[in-house]
């Protein structure tokens, strides 16, 4: 597997996709918690979106990565859950508003080639948090790398200036690993721009 510190890849505009559903349920929990745990973006969502930070949350459930947006430590958009859950399998967890900036990358991170280097990346991103506890020998599911993907699609079907896709390692490379040596990443790669995405019962 690679280095989650090279983990990107980008958008072409040409290939972006019309409308793409997603089977998403809102985290009433998270959702609760979200105004106190997400800020305003200082732009509109709709042209403010250009990246999007792949997560894993180095835990092994759903109610522990919420627990954190409750205690207002962090946030994200979605959350993709782990092979022995529920919703593994159906639907992800929507656990912010897309309007909102979820509090995912710190303030200082920046990469270069992501948005021109540009900081506070959480203005501009969409965060998605993969349940894996990153250690022994958890690795993703299948689903779990359609799931993520087909958000992907969804949202860049969405923003028309999304067009970065990148790991949470890239951009805090210091301090974060996520998600991890063992995410497939070339795998992910082709089932974002090969459109090999789940189809999955409320599409359009
Ligand atoms: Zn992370």
């Amino acid at each position: 597997m690679g280095d989650p510190k090279d983990f990107q890849f980008n958008l072409p505009a040409a290939a972006r996709p019309g409308v793409h559903s997603l089977h998403e349920k809102i985290h009433a929990a998270a959702w609760a918690a979200a105004p106190g745990s997400t800020s305003a973006r200082p732009e509109a969502a709709a042209s403010a979106i250009r990246t999007i930070v792949i997560h894993a949350t180095a835990g092994s459930s759903t109610e522990g990565a919420v627990s954190v947006v409750a205690a207002r430590r962090a946030s994200f958009h979605w959350l993709v859950a782990d092979e022995d859950e529920a919703a593994h399998g159906d639907f992800v967890w929507a656990t912010a508003p897309e309007s909102r900036a979820a509090w995912h990358v710190r303030n200082t991170c920046f990469h270069p080639d992501v948005y021109n280097g540009a900081r506070r990346v959480n203005d501009w991103s969409l965060g998605i948090e993969i349940v894996n506890a990153q250690r022994g020998g958890d690795g993703f599911s299948d689903w779990q790398l359609q799931a993520t993907a087909q958000i992907v699609r969804y949202a860049w079907a969405k923003y028309s200036n999304l067009a970065h896709v990148v790991s949470h390692a890239r951009l805090d490379p210091d301090r974060r690993t996520d998600p991890g040596s063992r995410f497939p990443w070339e795998k992910f790669e082709a089932l974002v721009l090969l459109d090999q995405c789940l189809r999955t019962t409320n599409n359009v």
